[in-house]
């Protein structure tokens, strides 16, 4: 079981109080979405959670594990990022094997793990193709399936679809939340689109000046005037 729980974290860069005492605590297997405007906090908020970025103040726990003080590759998280972050140099499936081959996972284990990322995002066919010879929708699903190929407790979403076109958008919108659905992995989705929370979101966390403001299902936060 891989709930994520943050107990009163503080962020501080500098002067600047970026994330200011935030609880939250995510069932396993939702999805939550981190919701508002740019530079309230959602991204430092990810970081940490992924550990990417460290705590000021606080404490995160994942299935009970206190995770506060593990590195990222310790914490088992699969993370997309906005701008895909593919290595142009690497074939599709080079680029999403290459966290098992930093992890040591054997080839041939790790040649069988690829490919059934690729299929989970319907990319088999294009595993020896270069990013550049991807379309932008494609090059997402590649970052996708990197980031589930280590089969991770959480999966931590930073505007996974904010690069698409809106039809794109759309769909990968749905691809994501199936995906998600049918491997009850717990995720985080970073997002300053309300629709886009709205439809995908279990649950929807509104952060305002490093704060959480309002913390619901998606009628619940939506329906409020
Ligand atoms: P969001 O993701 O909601 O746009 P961020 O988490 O990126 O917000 O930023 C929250 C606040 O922290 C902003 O004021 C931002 O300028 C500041 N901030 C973010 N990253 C850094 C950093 N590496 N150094 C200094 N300040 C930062
Ligand atoms: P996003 O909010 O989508 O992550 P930003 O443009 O806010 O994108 O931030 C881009 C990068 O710059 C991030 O690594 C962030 O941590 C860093 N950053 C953001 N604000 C500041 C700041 N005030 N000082 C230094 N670095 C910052």
């Amino acid at each position: 079981m891989s709930d994520v729980v943050l107990q009163s974290i503080v962020k501080r860069y500098g002067q600047t109080l970026a994330v200011d005492d935030v609880s939250l605590s995510i069932p396993q297997g939702h999805l939550v979405a981190l919701l508002g405007p740019s530079g309230c906090g959602k991204t430092t908020t990810l970081r940490m959670i992924g550990g990417f970025v460290g705590v000021t103040q606080g404490r995160i726990f994942v299935g009970g594990r206190d995770v506060t003080a593990l590195p990222p590759a310790r914490r088992n998280m699969g993370f997309g990022f906005q701008n895909y972050a593919l290595f142009p140099h690497m074939t599709v499936a080079q680029n999403v094997g290459f966290g098992l081959e930093m992890r040591k996972v054997p080839k041939v284990e790790a040649a069988l793990r690829v490919r059934t990322a690729l299929d989970r995002v319907r990319l088999g066919h294009l595993a020896d193709r270069l990013p550049k010879q991807l379309s932008g929708g494609q090059q997402q699903r590649v970052s996708l399936a990197r980031a589930l190929v280590i089969e991770p407790d959480v999966l931590l979403l930073d505007e996974p679809l904010s690069n698409l076109d809106a039809q794109l958008r759309q769909e990968m919108k749905i691809e994501i939340r199936e995906l998600q659905r049918s491997l009850g992995i717990t995720t985080v989705f970073v997002t300053h689109d309300q629709d886009e929370a709205l439809s995908v979101a279990d649950r929807v966390v509104v952060m305002r000046q490093g704060r959480i403001e309002q913390d619901g299902t998606p009628d619940e936060v939506f329906e409020t005037p």
